[in-house]
């Protein structure tokens, strides 16, 4: 099979969707591996290192579209792509379709082969494709809450960990899943005093047996998030209620009771955010101030720190790469349910319920 590795054209997105490792690989396996020049530029990996792992550099995304069975992304097409997609032709990247009309219908029209990284599930439920860039951000929210609370950046002048003889500071964490833990983890780590809260018990009572002795571990309740955020240097959001917006679990009042300079890393932003006070702010423009707490909600995180992100998502990615090159895409979600989870458009028909259900669209 001839795979394509496009150059990301989105805005502050330096990730790319293959390192060089993984093109040996594809070259092991059999197969021409095509990376549209300065793809990897952004993640620390130049032309003549994926040439020397038997990549064939190409100048333009045009010949790449003309020439691969497979394409591969981290973001979705965007317009400047729609008229170069071939029918027939596989794409696996991240699409978040349910979110994106116009793109479903062009993909719809092109019939196209659409895998999306974030709807490959396995067999427990997981979703193999987030949990890298989860795991990214969760350990990138503490940087940032530390960074911020820096009286240079706006925070009130506090070192997270303190030293010996002074207090560290104390961190909430709301959400004990795959950005929480991560969270926690740093924050534990650097000697904090960490609160983490979530509604489920069962959660709660594995972490116990994982996490160190500076982690507390408390059932979420409003009455829990009110005492504790009066209290918190640090506070992270990182709900997800699967297929919905997040909760606003922290409202304005409870901001009104937070120390000035405190800072509020809301993770959970893309989906739409678990503070009342949450907008969706860059990479460029990070932070803002309300009711003197700073507010960090960076919605693509893990853009920030592409030779980290690169490589956590392609080691993800890459058996799965494998297994539809090597098999093809029918043969491929025939024996491999993960991949048919995968799956949101095929050959002109939508075949991701979250996605048919989202428009009305036939599944
Ligand atoms: P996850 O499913 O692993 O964990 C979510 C946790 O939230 C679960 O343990 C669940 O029990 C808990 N929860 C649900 N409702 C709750 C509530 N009311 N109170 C307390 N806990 C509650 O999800 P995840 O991978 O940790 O992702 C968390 C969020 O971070 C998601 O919205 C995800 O999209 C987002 N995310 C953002 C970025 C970014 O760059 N901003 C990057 C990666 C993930």
């Amino acid at each position: 099979m001839i795979l394509g590795i496009l150059k990301e054209i989105k805005a502050e997105e330096n990730r790319v969707s293959m390192t060089p490792a993984g093109v040996e690989t594809m070259k092991q396996n059999g197969h021409t591996v095509l990376v549209e020049k300065h793809a990897g530029i952004g993640s620390g990996f130049d032309d003549a290192l994926y040439a020397a792992y038997g990549a064939e550099i190409v100048d333009t995304p045009k010949e790449i579209f003309g020439r691969a069975d497979m394409l591969m992304h981290v973001k979705e097409p965007l317009p400047s792509e729609y008229d170069l997609i071939r029918e027939g032709q596989i794409i696996f990247t991240y699409l978040h379709l349910a979110a994106a009309k116009d793109l479903t219908e062009m993909l719809i029209k092109k019939k196209s082969v659409n895998i999306a990284y974030e709807t490959i599930q396995k067999a427990d439920g997981s979703l193999p494709l987030l949990t890298p860039m989860s795991e990214v951000a969760g350990r990138m929210a503490i940087q940032q809450g530390a960074k911020y609370l820096e009286t240079t950046q706006g925070g009130h002048g506090l070192l997270l960990g303190g030293v010996p003889g002074v207090d560290p500071g104390m961190v909430v964490i709301i959400g004990g899943g795959v950005v929480g833990t991560n969270a926690a983890k740093m924050a534990c780590g650097l000697g904090a005093k960490v609160y983490l809260l979530d509604v489920s018990l069962d959660r709660l009572r594995y972490l116990s047996d994982v996490m160190p002795s500076n982690c507390f571990l408390l059932i979420f309740t409003p009455s829990i998030l009110r005492d504790l955020i009066s209290r918190a240097d640090v506070v992270v959001g990182a709900v997800l209620r699967p297929g919905a917006k997040a909760p606003k679990l922290a409202t304005r009042d409870m901001l009104k009771s937070m120390k000035k300079g405190s800072v509020l890393v809301d993770v959970a932003i893309d989906q739409g955010g678990c503070f009342e006070t949450s907008k969706p702010t860059t990479h460029a423009n990070p932070i803002y101030t309300v009711e003197g707490v700073v507010h960090y909600c960076v919605a693509n995180m893990p853009g920030a720190v592409p030779k980290t992100s690169t490589v956590a998502l392609t080691n993800a990615t890459l058996p799965y790469v494998v297994e539809i090159a090597n098999k093809g895409w029918k043969k491929a979600m025939k024996e491999n349910p993960d991949i048919r989870y995968g799956a949101n458009v095929v050959n002109g028909n939508v075949t991701y319920k979250g996605v048919a259900d989202a428009f009305g669209l036939k599944y």
